[in-house]
Parts: structure tokens; sequence; C-alpha cells
């Protein structure tokens, strides 16, 4: 009998102390950063810069931040120094490592020099020729590879046919990563100012063959005289680095459903004002305020809690807010108002917020119009005005 009840106590302590002991020793989370481009491939080029050198200071300094502030976190990344590698390299980097989460850096570039902003990309097939071109531009990575061919199961980024491949993609991985790509760009658009570009779609490569959550930003135009001027400079890369950094804290609270252990956030130092490429916004923080990178400080301040949105669409029935026709549409939310679910665009603390946030959604739906709430409740643009200057 004795017998029984020591083993008994031996049994509750093993398992007892194996549950504290999964719970002490979280599943250490990974994330693949990866800067575009590298060695014989520059990627697209500016004046004074060139996209290998811009993607490889920002992700080493997200991959910085990372490590320095969130213990619990591993960061792996595809290049740390001006090396080449392959696509397909990058991609099975990210799967051999089992890796949660893949964000690739990258700059853009447009034959129309005033072509301006932020985008951020998911995998998926393209809606849009300039979809197309900007996906084609990026797997053109590939033709620098001696025998490419073999690599990439007969894909050549240069055949107009080549992208019905990635009609094969399942999108198991889609609605994360679409999260994670809103929460980035929207950060990201609130520290360089530039253009929302919003979320977009089409078939990258090295997005194609993760099997995992996964995003590619592009960070903005190097081909654009105020966009480059902004990303070659090293404190602005900081400010990038830190909004990708908030954006992956967020979406990590958010998808593990607990706040990320990070240490006391030892901001990158911010110090240039931000180039004001964007329709005038005026700005909540003074520009020598640094807002360190912590889940628990909100990127904007709403005055008597009073938010700025775009209102585009209703619906009698409800909409997932990760549904294909939003995907352009950045910070999407909804209410429920006469009976009808209505989609809205934009959280902005001002009317110039949102007003550029319309500008760009009237793009896509010609009726759209501001909104304003105090807290949940609507009130009119005027009255939400009127008590911001109380
Ligand atoms: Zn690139």
């Amino acid at each position: 009998m004795n017998k029984k009840i020591g083993l008994l106590l031996c049994l509750m302590i093993f398992f007892v102390g194996g549950t504290m002991n999964a719970q002490t020793d979280p599943k250490t989370f990974k994330v693949v950063i990866d800067a575009g481009h590298g060695g014989h491939d520059p990627g697209c080029r500016g004046k004074n810069s060139q996209e290998k050198d811009v993607c490889l200071s920002t992700a080493l300094k997200l991959g910085k931040l990372i490590t320095d502030n969130c213990p619990n976190v591993k960061v792996i990344y595809t290049r740390r120094t001006d090396v080449f590698v392959e696509l397909y390299r990058r991609a099975q980097i990210a799967n051999t490592n089992k890796a949660d989460l893949f964000i690739s850096i990258h700059c853009n570039a447009a034959e129309n020099t005033s072509a301006n902003g932020t985008e951020t990309w998911v995998m998926g097939l393209h809606k849009s020729e300039a979809n197309l071109a900007v996906a084609r531009a990026e797997n053109a990575a590939i033709l620098k590879e001696k025998n490419f061919e073999n690599n990439y199961e007969g894909y050549n980024p240069n055949s107009p046919e080549a992208s019905i491949i990635f009609s094969l993609y399942s999108n198991a991985y889609l609605s994360n990563s679409i999260l994670l790509a809103n929460k980035v760009q929207k950060n990201m658009v609130n520290t360089n100012h530039f253009i929302n570009r919003g979320i977009k779609q089409a078939g990258f490569w090295v997005l194609y063959k993760v099997a995992m959550p996964s995003i590619l930003i592009e960070l903005g135009f190097l081909s654009n005289l105020d966009d480059e001027r902004y990303l070659i400079k090293d404190a602005n890369q900081n400010a990038m680095a830190t909004a990708i950094y908030s954006g992956f804290v967020d979406y990590y609270n958010t998808v593990m459903n607990k706040n990320l252990e990070t240490t006391p956030a030892t901001p990158l130092p911010v110090t240039e004002t931000p180039v004001a490429t964007a329709p005038a916004e005026p700005k909540s923080q003074p520009d020598s305020v640094i807002v360190p990178p912590s889940p628990l400080i909100p990127e904007k301040t709403f005055q008597n809690d009073v938010h700025f949105k775009v209102q585009f669409l209703s619906s009698p029935k409800k909409i997932a807010l990760t549904d294909p026709q939003f995907k352009n549409i950045p910070e999407v939310g909804c209410y429920y108002e006469n009976n009808l679910w209505k989609y809205t665009a934009g959280d902005e603390p001002t009317q110039a917020g949102a007003a550029a946030i319309l500008q760009e959604v009237k793009k896509v739906y010609g009726d759209a119009f501001l909104i304003a709430f105090q807290g949940d409740k609507k009130i009119t643009v005027a009255e939400a005005n009127a008590l911001l200057k109380k």
C-alpha cells in the first residue's frame, strides 16, 4: 500500500514537473529574415544606392532588435553579408529550420521615377499586370544563377506562361501572412510617411516555396529621389526596422494569444526627420521623440478617443476581413449598423490622415467616404473635429 502511494506520488511529481517545465520552457519561435539580393545580384539601383545594401542593412537592424529584445525568438538570416544566395536556397533555409515566420526585405524600382511608397506582398496570383511586373522583377534574381533551370521546376521568370506554376500554391498560410502584412505595412507608413501602396498579392518564388506565413516588404522606390534619400540613411533604416519589429511583436501577440516576453527595449537611434512625400498628415509625435518598440505602447495617439476611418463597402452578409477583395485595402475593419456590415479602411487620429487613405481606397472603391467614431460610437466628421479642438 505504502509502495503504491509512493509510486503514485512519484508519478504525480513527474507529470506536474513535466507540465511546469513545458510552461517555463516555451517553444522557441523562429523568424527568418531575408535580405533581398546580394553579391553579384545588386537588385534594383538608385542614383546613389543598390537595393542589396539597403535590404541587408535594414534586415540586420531588424534582426538585432528581435535578438536584443525577445529572448524566446530565434533569428535566422538568409545572409548577413554581401553574398549571393539563390532564391531556392533562401526558402530551403527557412524550411529546414522549420521557421515560424519569413520576412523578406526588398526595395522597389520603376521606370516612372515619380512612383513611390511602401508596399507589402503576400503570396498569391497577381490580379494586375503591375503586380505581376513587381514579382517578375524580384523573381529575375533566378537568372543570375548558374543552371537555374535545374532548381526551379522549369520556371523561367521571362516566360509569359511562367506564373501559371504559382496557381499550385496552397493558401494554408495566407491569412496569417495577411495579418502580419497589415501590421507591418501600417507601422511602416506611420514611420516613413511614404505613400501607403497597401498589401498586395503576386507570385514571388521565395514566398511560394516557404512553408510558413511569409511577407515580402518593398520598403520604398530607389528609383524615386525622395524615397531613395530617405531609404539610404542609417537612422531611417533604424526607424523602418523598428516599425517592422513592432509589427512582428504585434503579430506574435495576436497569433500566439499572449504577450511576447520582451526585455526593456533599447530602441535603435532615430534622429532623422522623415521626408514628407506622403500627403501632409499632422504628426502626433515630435520628431525627436523615439517611440520604443514595445507592444504596450500604441503607435498613434487618439485625442478624446476620436477615430477617423474610410467607409468603402456595406453588405448584409458578413465578409471575413481576410477576404481577397480587401487585399489592397489598408487596416480593414468593420462595424454593424442598420442591419448592414460596413467595412472600413484605416484608423487615423486626424481627418487629414484618413483623407490620405481615402485617396488610395477610392482607386478601388469609388464611393468610399470619411466617417468618424468616438470610441465605438459613430459620430459625424464635424463632431469629431469639434472634439479635437476641445
Ligand atoms: Zn528585390
